[in-house]
């Protein structure tokens, strides 16, 4: 009995983020043969691919998906181009991958996006039974002022508006112990931001969102002209540099194709 009790006791101790777990899923991929408009000269960079993800994270029995990938429209279709000087493919959605884990859209407590873009959104409107935790100022571009924003596409969340969102004013500790933590980092969008995680084996490790594109972007300080705000832009770089020295978090670039390749994808995950 007495045993028993310890062992009660030990797990009682361990690390909060302990049973943290990320999964990452190939959302899909965009090919840019010129990529000056990121800021940079197609000579700074050779990269042309970039990955497009989504994230799961599971938590102490609660779920939060990160990015929602590519419009799901596109999933299952040949490498094509979706627009002048921008080539698309996405082999299998979000919901489908999801639905080989036996995981569906009424699984998920909690959805969060980097930002409202078409390649972060792709399946946000299958997730009607989540709660939205969003930026007020991503809130306001996305749902309030989207005229006034030709890049986001609101045919693609336009169903959450009557969802349950939590408005967010900056940083955000999503279930309240440290584990997974919503940094605020506008200046791409005017709610931008990026997610820090505790894992207890892979450490700390935050995720870009769309702060940095290309490894170019971050050593150069380079700004796409798309940024709603290039000056915000370079504040949050720095924010989120100090928070990374500060942590000892490595970053993932979301969109490094070359990193994404080496990584593990669901269904096995790092914890
Ligand atoms: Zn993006």
């Amino acid at each position: 009995m007495k045993k028993l009790l310890l062992i009660i006791l030990l797990l009682g101790s361990s690390p909060a983020w302990a049973a943290t777990k990320l999964y990452l899923f190939d959302c899909g991929h965009i090919n840019f043969p010129d990529v000056s408009s990121f800021g940079l000269s197609n000579e700074e960079t050779s990269v042309r691919d970039l990955f497009v993800p989504c994230y799961l994270i599971e938590h102490d029995g609660k779920r939060l998906l990160w990015e929602a990938g590519l419009p799901i429209s596109m999933a299952g279709k040949p490498l094509h181009e979706s627009q002048p000087g921008m080539w698309v493919e996405y082999k299998k959605s979000i919901l489908d991958q999801l639905a080989d884990m036996h995981i569906t859209p009424g699984d998920i407590d909690f959805t969060a996006y980097s930002h409202f873009h078409f390649d972060h959104v792709g399946a946000a409107n299958a997730f009607t039974q989540s709660t939205l935790l969003i930026q007020q100022t991503e809130y306001d571009a996305a749902f309030l002022n989207a005229k006034d924003n030709p890049i986001f596409d609101p045919a693609l969340y336009d169903k959450l508006h009557n969802s349950s969102i939590q408005i967010l004013r900056g940083d955000h500790d999503v279930f309240g112990d440290g584990a997974v933590k919503i940094v605020s980092a506008p200046g791409h969008t005017p709610g931008h931001q990026v997610l820090l995680l505790n894992l207890e084996n892979t450490g700390a490790l935050m995720l870009s969102g769309d702060l940095y594109h290309f490894e170019a972007s971050r050593r150069l300080k380079r700004t796409p002209v798309f940024n709603t705000d290039a000056a915000e832009t370079i504040s949050s770089m720095a924010k989120i540099e100090a928070l990374l020295s500060e942590t000892g978090a490595t970053l993932w670039i979301e969109h490094n194709k070359t990193l994404a390749d080496t990584l593990r994808k669901a269904p096995a995950y790092y914890d």
